[in-house]
């Protein structure tokens, strides 16, 4: 734990983990000075609540005093390395960290951390399930949209913290430790903020760099530049892979999950009895395996939750069947590699509704996939452009203005046995608030426009 007592600490950004953050350095006796570009009303009543306990609080802009006799700041992932704020830090010397960093300090639990381009969150709500079920005392945290900050203290040692990390939050790390840090692939996203992809991998690679002997990496062996990352741990390497048996590994042998990791070889459980589809999520059902194992959980309770496990709102979320027609939310992909996976989890012919804020995203790299699984696509969004140009040959395209549109045009354009996909390849902010809003809205255009024919269905 570090002392902070008297410190006096800028946080920058006062979003959830702004204000999580505020308060946990506020309670250990830090002087804070929250900081923020919106106004009092954007930020409500959170902020408001900081104020009240005795934080100060600085809206509408980010002035002098922020840097003034600071002795560290703490940095909302959502503000970008290029602004001026940090680039005035930097000439003053003040040490930056991200919310995840300093939460760590307070960590008596042992930390399973999650990272990958694509996969975080439904692996570490997995993990999490799987300790729950063993009895321990167990917290999910993290990019999830728990900040760590906000429960971080209340876990004894004996109990365990699984905690999501994004790549900001990896970026201004100096001390975070996992005791089993786990990188489930590393594919183009976020180029739009890292610049160029060795930026990327290397904040991710930072997961393992503090780990020591004692410590565990687990890295997905069929992603080449994961597997490459064996090398920057101190610690024990396990891989894991979908393709091919890894040795003292946790891995898919005829149709069957097989873990290497104890003294014997042992079948976790059939393939067919993972409650999650794709072949992503056999994927991080591994990683998961391999997590859960290492820390000391019986492989009987993994296999237990892989089987009951059904999976996360807006990630392949089956919305309804109507028709015969399968309408399925996965809000979430927001980039390419995402998408992908989608679209070889259904056999059926795709009705597919993309689009939304690019983020440099390379959809060329899709051609293959849409050209032998997609019948009919729907645009829309700042993207529709330039992905009608990427993939308006390859099946009957449509360009939209908003998801009603594209619903009521897909509902017209599916017949029975297609499956309509909402999986975007691009962010959702150019017409949501978020991931979550979108898929919301999504789900209510197929409920609605559904409703008439299940009634109907019903009394014939
Ligand atoms: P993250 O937290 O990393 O964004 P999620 O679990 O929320 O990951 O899933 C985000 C999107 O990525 C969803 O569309 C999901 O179907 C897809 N996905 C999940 N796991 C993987 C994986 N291992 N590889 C590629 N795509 C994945």
């Amino acid at each position: 734990m570090r002392q902070v007592v008297g410190k006096k600490v800028v946080v920058l950004g006062l979003a959830r983990s702004g204000v999580a953050v505020s308060r946990l350095l506020h309670q250990e006796g830090a002087r804070v000075l929250g900081s923020d570009l919106k106004t009092m009303e954007e930020l409500g009543q959170e902020v408001r609540d900081l104020q009240k306990l005795g934080v100060e609080v600085e809206v509408g802009g980010h002035s002098d005093r922020a840097l003034a006799r600071t002795d560290f700041m703490v940095v909302s992932p959502g503000i970008r390395n290029d602004a001026p704020i940090l680039a005035q830090a930097r000439k003053a010397g003040i040490p930056v960290y991200s919310e995840l960093e300093v939460a760590s300090w307070w960590a008596k639990a042992p930390l399973v951390a999650v990272t990958g381009s694509n996969g975080k969150t439904t692996t570490a709500v997995l993990i999490g399930g799987i300790f729950q079920r063993a009895g321990w005392q167990c917290l999910v945290a993290g990019n999830i949209g728990f900040p760590l900050s906000a429960s971080v203290r209340d876990l004894p040692k004996e109990g365990v913290i699984v905690v999501e990390t994004s790549s900001f939050q990896l970026e201004r790390i100096e001390t975070f430790r996992p005791r089993v840090g786990i990188i489930l692939n590393i594919t183009p996203d976020h180029l739009d903020r890292h610049g160029n992809m060795e930026t990327y991998f290397r904040s991710k690679a930072r997961l393992l760099m503090n780990q020591e002997a004692s410590d565990t990496a687990v890295l997905n062996r069929d992603d080449p530049r994961t597997a490459a990352l064996d090398a920057e741990s101190k610690g024990l390497v396990i891989f894991f892979s979908i393709h091919q048996e890894v040795k003292g590994g946790v891995f898919v042998r005829e149709n069957r999950i097989v873990s290497q990791l104890g003294e014997v070889e042992r079948v976790v459980l059939d393939v067919q009895g993972v409650g999650i589809s794709g072949p992503h999520n056999l994927s991080n059902s591994l990683a998961a395996v391999a997590a859960a194992q290492t820390m000391g959980v019986d492989l009987s309770v993994c296999a237990d939750e892989l089987s009951a496990f059904k999976g996360i709102e807006h990630r392949l979320e089956l919305v309804h069947v109507v028709d015969g027609v399968k309408y399925v939310n996965d809000s979430k992909a927001t980039n390419v590699a995402a998408v992908k996976q989608a679209l070889l989890t259904f056999a059926e012919p795709v009705v597919l509704i993309a689009g939304g804020r690019d983020k440099n995203g390379d959809f060329q790299q899709l051609r293959p996939l849409i050209r032998e699984r997609v019948r009919v696509l729907l645009l829309l969004g700042e993207a529709r452009e330039k992905l009608r140009a990427a993939w308006g040959d390859l099946a009957e395209t449509f360009l939209v203005k908003d998801l009603e549109e594209a619903v009521q045009l897909a509902q017209r354009k599916a017949a029975s046995g297609d499956c309509v996909l909402l999986s975007p390849a691009c962010a959702s902010f150019d017409m949501f608030r978020d991931f979550e809003h979108r898929g919301r809205v999504f789900k209510e255009i197929v409920i609605r426009l559904a409703q008439p024919r299940i009634r109907g269905a019903s009394r014939s």
